[in-house]
């Protein structure tokens, strides 16, 4: 073909489902020398389920009551975790209640008012002190589920329990992506070090930061850069963006991917397959050998 190395990489890429931008993230994606991956969406489906509703004593909530108020709460948000409270109480036939003030921090959780009510949903970590009802919610992340805390003015009134399953190509992927840079990928997430470790284990990776806000994941990424190494970053949630553009290259996952996560990565894999990536950094380390 007379088509230029990278271009034709580009097309490549196409063919494994890997939408590149430009050429230009083709030859970055041949440099990358280290990987960082996001768990939740990333290494795991990012359609969780809903496992556990666990009114809390003295929160004068029952299951239902309790489910309804968080999916009301919850309702805006793009969030997976959201997505999985919301749909969990539609099956059960509850009638969620309008959100109004609603903002939602990016690996924090949701803030809205329900009838009047100020509920917030979301890491126990942030939102309840370390004594509080630390037995429900280490029984559930013990178990590899996310907890999310459930607050009325301020007040614990619940615990939520949802789990996600773990993409069945994820463990192959992070095995390709160690042979091709010669060390395993880092796990940085958002969520909780026991659920982060749960996943990490069965994937073969070592390296988790978990509880990681979005601008601890950037953090991460410039500490690793700093140290001469390039790093690309793996992601699909709004709490991912700020890593995916920071990155020598960032690449989201398309099909569960937030809108801020594929418009900032240089390159998005539409085909919903985590394989696509060690594939798509191989072909661009052919392509540029042709080039240079
Ligand atoms: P990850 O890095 O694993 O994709 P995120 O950064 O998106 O995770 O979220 C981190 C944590 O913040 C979640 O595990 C959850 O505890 C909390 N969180 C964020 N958004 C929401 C939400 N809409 N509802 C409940 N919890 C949330
Ligand atoms: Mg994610």
């Amino acid at each position: 073909s007379t088509m230029p190395p990278l271009l034709s990489a580009i097309a490549n890429a196409g063919r494994h489902g890997v939408l590149a931008k430009s050429a230009v993230v083709m030859e970055r994606l041949g440099r990358v020398d280290a990987i960082a991956m996001d768990k939740t969406g990333t290494l795991t489906e990012g359609t969780p389920r809903l496992t556990d509703v666990r009114p809390l004593p003295g929160g004068g909530l029952d299951a239902d009551a309790l489910l309804r108020l968080a999916a009301s709460a919850e309702h805006p948000s793009e969030h997976p975790l959201a997505r999985a409270v919301v749909d969990a109480a539609r099956e059960r036939g509850l009638a969620l209640a309008p959100a109004g003030d609603f903002t939602a921090a990016p690996g924090r959780g949701v803030t809205a008012t329900v009838e009047g009510l100020r509920v917030e949903a979301g890491a126990p970590a942030r939102l309840l002190t370390s004594d509080q009802h630390a037995d429900v919610v280490s029984e559930l992340e013990e178990s590899g589920r996310t907890a999310v805390a459930v607050l009325c003015d301020g007040r614990p009134v619940g615990v939520l329990g949802v789990a996600d399953r773990l993409r069945p190509d994820a463990a192959a992927t992070v095995a390709a992506l160690t042979r091709l840079t010669g060390r395993a990928p880092a796990l940085l997430t958002g969520d909780n070090e026991r659920a982060a470790r749960h996943v990490a284990a069965r994937v073969g990776i070592t390296d988790v930061r978990a509880g990681l806000l979005p601008e601890e994941k950037v953090a991460a990424v410039r500490a690793w850069e700093a140290e001469g190494r390039r790093v690309l970053v793996v992601g699909d949630g709004v709490n991912d963006a700020p890593a995916l553009a920071a990155a020598h290259c960032g690449v989201a996952m398309g099909r569960a991917g937030s809108d801020l996560a594929l418009e900032t990565a240089d390159a998005v894999v539409v085909r919903d397959e985590l394989a696509a990536v060690p594939a798509v950094v191989a072909l661009s380390r052919a392509a540029r050998r042709l080039v240079v």
